[in-house]
């Protein structure tokens, strides 16, 4: 299957791809007429090879999670190492050290009080966890009618039912599903921007929810800072820092989804940072592996442990078959040591002023909203919708890897990317919006 660099296909593959068109589900796809997908050989670095000997420098980390680019050393060695020990135990009354070294890590890193941790597989799960905490621990206190949940416009939060029934009602899967989801509280999406001033008047929609519904509320759920697959829009830590004041006001519990904004992203290693707040319940997931293996975690406070386990049935009911996986561990364990040790706020940093000027051509194009960045995040909003197929095409044919939605194109490079490379992309990106217009590139 090894590819020259000819541009192309061999036998092997072209049967590969015609299995894979054939039989295989990729994400948001239909199965009958799927749109067509790039064979990876390998990826080195920021650079994704194609079986055809192509190389695509990468602006997506593999949806926020490549943090330190592909194929790390580090991060081999320490899956090798702990594949060669111990590949899966149960967690069922048997506990090991990568889970507990990394539990330590991220009771010290994460906002403060955050020290009661649960592992588990994917971030869609996390927040069926952090939602099933919310609902037990009033339960335990006595008041089962605390049971919905608020959240804001505009919001992702997975794809599983209960994360599903906080998505976006319009822009989330709420229309299909309706008739088998929960019908939760809808507050106003924030709107004014992370680098805009305050206007007291956003808060006001949600202030008004959290008054009046506060009796059967149990928490509050949503994305701090940087709204993503909803949107990916960056708000003011203004509106956080009220939510969590509103919260504390009205005795509901506040659940921090980080699971795309944890680790640096935005600039701080958690978005909570930015407006200075800790949650009762945050939820990991992306980038917590490096992108190594799929892991997530959900860190509550002692009030929650305690409330739980002082009430009825005295346990927390989740308990997954892969929980706390020692390899998904140890290789999360490696990315975060790995992160702390480097210089990752300064290339954050960096990778944003590069990404602010590298994209400000696109403010100047007629079909083009908005232009923004925050952290490690790059987001070029257009009035219409790209055409998915012609889009993908036009930035493969540039030797770049990225991967619009909707009306978004955006960027999330890994962190290690240097500034040719970063350059070259934005470039791309400049470029293939330009063409956008004229629907040719
Ligand atoms: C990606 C994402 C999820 C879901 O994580 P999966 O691992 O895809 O299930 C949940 N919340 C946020 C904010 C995300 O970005």
């Amino acid at each position: 299957m090894q590819g020259r660099n000819t541009g192309e296909v061999s036998v092997d593959i072209q049967q590969m791809l015609e299995f894979d068109r054939k039989h295989i589900w990729h994400p948001y796809t239909s199965i009958n007429n799927p749109l067509p997908v790039y064979p990876v050989e390998s990826a080195t670095g920021v650079r994704i090879r194609l079986t055809d000997g192509r190389e695509l420098i990468d602006g997506m980390a593999s949806w926020w999670s490549v943090i330190h680019g592909y194929g790390h050393p580090v991060l081999i060695r320490a899956l090798q190492e702990q594949a060669a020990r111990l590949c899966h135990v149960m967690f069922g009354g048997l506990t090991h050290e990568p889970a507990v070294e990394l539990a330590r890590l991220l009771v010290n890193l994460t906002p403060v009080g955050l020290n009661r941790v649960f592992f588990c597989d994917s971030g869609s799960v996390a927040v069926e966890v952090a939602m099933k905490m919310a609902i037990q621990y009033w339960q335990a206190q006595g008041k089962p009618g605390k049971n919905r949940f608020l959240t804001v416009r505009s919001g992702y939060h997975g794809d599983t039912f209960h994360a599903m029934s906080v998505c976006d009602p319009v822009t989330g899967m709420h229309h299909i599903f309706a008739g088998n989801l929960p019908r939760y509280v809808f507050a106003d999406r924030p709107e004014v921007g992370f680098h805009d001033p305050w206007d007291e008047r956003d808060i006001a929609s949600f202030a008004e929810l959290i008054e009046r519904r506060h009796a059967d509320l149990c928490a509050v759920i949503l994305e701090p800072i940087v709204q993503g697959a909803g949107g990916m829009r960056f708000y003011h830590p203004e509106y956080l820092r009220q939510v969590r004041a509103l919260c504390d006001r009205y005795d509901v519990l506040l659940i921090a989804d980080e699971i795309a904004t944890g680790f640096g992203r935005s600039g701080r290693l958690f978005a909570c940072e930015h407006a200075d707040i800790s949650p009762d319940i945050i939820c990991l997931g992306k980038a917590l592996t490096g992108g190594a293996m799929t892991l997530a975690a959900v860190l509550a406070t002692e009030r929650i442990g305690d409330g739980i386990s002082g009430g009825d049935p005295g346990v927390f009911m989740h308990g997954p078959t892969f929980m706390a996986n020692p390899l998904a561990c140890r290789v999360a364990v490696a990315s975060v040591t790995l992160l702390l040790a480097s210089d990752w706020r300064r290339k954050v940093l960096d990778i944003e002023r590069r990404l602010r000027e590298g994209l400000a051509p696109c403010k100047e194009m007629a079909h083009v909203r908005d232009v923004r960045v925050l952290g490690a995040i790059g987001v070029v909003e257009l009035h219409e919708a790209v055409t998915m197929e012609r889009i993908q095409a036009a930035f493969v044919r540039r030797g770049v890897w990225v991967r619009p939605f909707g009306r978004l194109v955006y960027l999330m490079p890994s962190y290690c990317m240097e500034a040719a490379d970063l350059a070259a992309l934005t470039t791309a990106v400049v470029a293939v919006v330009a063409g956008e217009a004229e629907n040719e590139y």
